[in-house]
């Protein structure tokens, strides 16, 4: 019986062989490599969106590795191949394959993009991706993106940002009268209503401007990022957990006509490597903004804090009618709009009674 199995064992191993050596000229002919580029918005280096876990060289690393070579992606940091923020027409005109980025840079070609960042009073990391995975806010997004020839999936995210480097202590509303704020997007709109004079200056100008006294204010992202610029070095109150940014998404942006002509088994690669960046990347911020913040605050002086409830409230209420401003002006915003605040109310009140309920009543 032993010797009759082996027998057989023997025959299909053989016969698997001349099949191999049969198809070898095809395989060899499949697994050509396919070379793609991706720009960013973001230079090279830049901590998080450009080197560490889950960043845009990671991502590159993750495909070619999971591909066996396969797929190798050229990654071009801002400024390489195209200046930052010129990957959006650089993929929807093909010239190059990918750019990873945030879509909010892109809310001048279609204000929908907004919501696939970050709303100002949005969702944390766990709500964002129960609507972009589950809730049907990843097929929105493609939809936003449909008439540009161009797909999307998320591929990173920053978790909770903070609010921000002030000079001086804010008490309230009145206090923002006149400022001058670093503060980009939607946030900045809104901080400009409530009196800001918001000021739009790149990463690497923020800290000679806040230092020379040219702003009063910055937002930048979060404690490791904004250590790294040296912040805390030209202003000390850290107003903390970001209203304006609860959990930003990285996006990585594709043309469709190029991933169309993609073998499926090369885009599965694409689609589970930039998933897998999602949850690293968002898993490397856990543990650098937690070391970072406790260095700020132990070595640097730095005073922490939340900002005042009266503060919070009125930027709640401007959000609402900034959001309700560009909802009555665009039926595809209204329509991811109504999508992601659907599943906000829902989610919200499952996270109340688990997550929240969790922080506030479990452990202690
Ligand atoms: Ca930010």
């Amino acid at each position: 019986m032993q010797a009759n199995r082996r027998s057989f064992v023997t025959k299909g191993a053989l016969a698997g062989a001349a099949a191999t050596t049969l198809a070898a000229p095809a395989i060899v002919k499949a697994q050509s490599t396919i070379t793609w580029k991706m720009t960013s918005a973001y230079v090279k280096g830049s901590p998080f969106y450009m080197d560490g876990p889950g960043s845009a060289t990671d991502l590159a690393r993750r495909i070619e590795a999971m591909s066996n070579g396969r797929l190798r992606i050229q990654v071009f940091g801002a400024g390489e191949l195209v200046p930052a923020f010129e990957g959006f027409d650089a993929v929807r005109a093909g010239t190059v394959e990918m750019n990873h980025a945030n879509s909010y840079f892109w809310t001048g070609k279609t204000f929908a993009a907004q919501y696939f960042t970050a709303v100002p009073f949005g969702m944390n990391f766990q709500g964002m991706n129960g609507w972009l995975y589950d809730g049907g806010g990843l097929d929105l997004w493609n939809e936003v993106y449909a008439p540009f020839g161009m797909i999307a999936f998320p591929c990173g995210n920053t978790g909770v940002q903070m609010s921000g480097w002030f000079k001086k202590e804010i008490n309230s509303v009145s206090d923002l009268k006149g400022l001058k704020m670093r503060i980009p997007g939607l946030a900045g709109k809104v901080y400009s209503n409530l009196g800001v004079d918001v000021k739009v200056l790149p990463g690497g100008e923020i800290f000679p401007a806040l230092e020379r006294g040219v702003i009063d204010a910055a937002e930048f992202v979060g404690p490791f990022q904004d250590r790294r610029l040296g912040l805390h070095k030209a202003a000390k109150f850290y107003y903390t957990t970001g209203w304006h940014e609860s959990a930003t998404v990285s996006e990585l942006l594709i043309n469709r006509a190029a991933w169309q002509k993609l073998p499926r088994d090369l885009q599965a690669i694409v689609e589970n490597a930039a998933a897998a960046c999602n949850v690293i990347s968002e898993a490397w911020c856990q543990k650098a903004n937690s070391d970072a913040m406790d260095d700020l605050v132990k070595n640097h002086k730095v005073i922490a804090k939340p900002l005042p409830d009266g503060v919070v409230k009125a930027l709640r209420a401007e959000t609402e009618k900034v959001l309700a401003e560009a909802i009555s002006k665009d039926a595809l915003t209204r329509k991811v709009h109504d999508s992601y605040f659907a599943f906000k109310s829902k989610y919200d009140r499952w996270s109340e009674i688990s997550e929240e309920a969790y922080h506030v009543t479990v452990r202690g």
